[in-house]
């Protein structure tokens, strides 16, 4: 292992590293992950759109109505939208759910502890913020409080990054978290057990892990979230 490897390890938490040992190593392929559909939800939204119509838009476009969208309550309590940041090319799009009060004072998701945190993550399997990777939330306004995003609130949203999506066509989509996982499954179902698989968002493979402001509180799962990492790797090699 290099220098910088062992630093960005210790950073993310994951030193002692335990190496799988070949063998046991073999039976974690990516290739071996459950695969699952996305759910369908068909939940109307209920607000009128400018035209053109949201799947339609170029980024100006989309940005702008971002901006101006005052689909649910929640833009009225927080300073500025937060779009997403990062390559509009990228073959990774990581999605967290909400940005909290840094985001919203700088308009730019994940720049707090947690998206410290996140560069780390990114750092561990050499990517970088703004290089081949997209991030975003599931809904663009601060939630008051950094109370989880409502189920109306994300159904009002869920257009905007459905869009951001198509636009950048990743290969891969990672959730950061339950909410984003649950959001863009349509599941109910806990991120202990979304996690591990590889699901599917639109056609698109997608993995589940731990949200980074929930690893700053629970050290043990970072473990695990060091497997998703790996499994996510291991994938985009097998796609690209
Ligand atoms: N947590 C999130 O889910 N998103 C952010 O942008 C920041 C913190």
């Amino acid at each position: 292992m290099n220098a910088h490897r062992r630093i960005v390890l210790k950073e993310l938490g994951l030193t002692p590293l335990w190496r799988l040992r070949p063998e046991a190593a073999a039976h974690q392929a990516p290739t071996k992950v459950a695969v699952t559909e996305q759910a369908q939800t068909d939940a109307p939204v209920h607000v009128d759109r400018q035209k053109p119509e949201i799947g339609q838009m170029d980024w100006e476009q989309l940005a702008s109505t971002v901006a101006n969208c005052t689909a649910c309550p929640l833009r009225q309590g927080c300073t500025q939208t937060v779009f997403g940041v990062g390559d509009r090319n990228a073959d990774w799009i990581y999605i967290g759910e909400g940005p909290g009060a840094r985001e919203d004072a700088v308009g730019e998701p994940f720049v707090g502890q947690a998206g410290k945190l996140l560069d780390n993550m990114l750092a561990a399997i050499q990517l970088k913020r703004g290089h081949n990777v997209y991030i975003t939330n599931i809904v663009k306004c601060r939630p008051p409080n950094n109370r989880n995003p409502g189920e109306d609130e994300a159904r009002q949203c869920a257009p905007y990054l459905a869009r951001q999506i198509e636009l950048i066509k990743p290969k891969l989509i990672v959730a950061l978290g339950k909410v984003a996982a649950q959001n863009l499954l349509g599941s109910q179902d806990s991120i202990a057990n979304l996690r591990g698989k590889i699901h599917s968002f639109s056609g698109i493979p997608l993995i589940v892990t731990y949200h980074p402001a929930y690893l700053l509180r629970a050290l043990p799962e970072k473990a695990k979230a060091w497997q998703d990492l790996c499994t996510a790797r291991e994938l985009m090699r097998s796609l690209s």
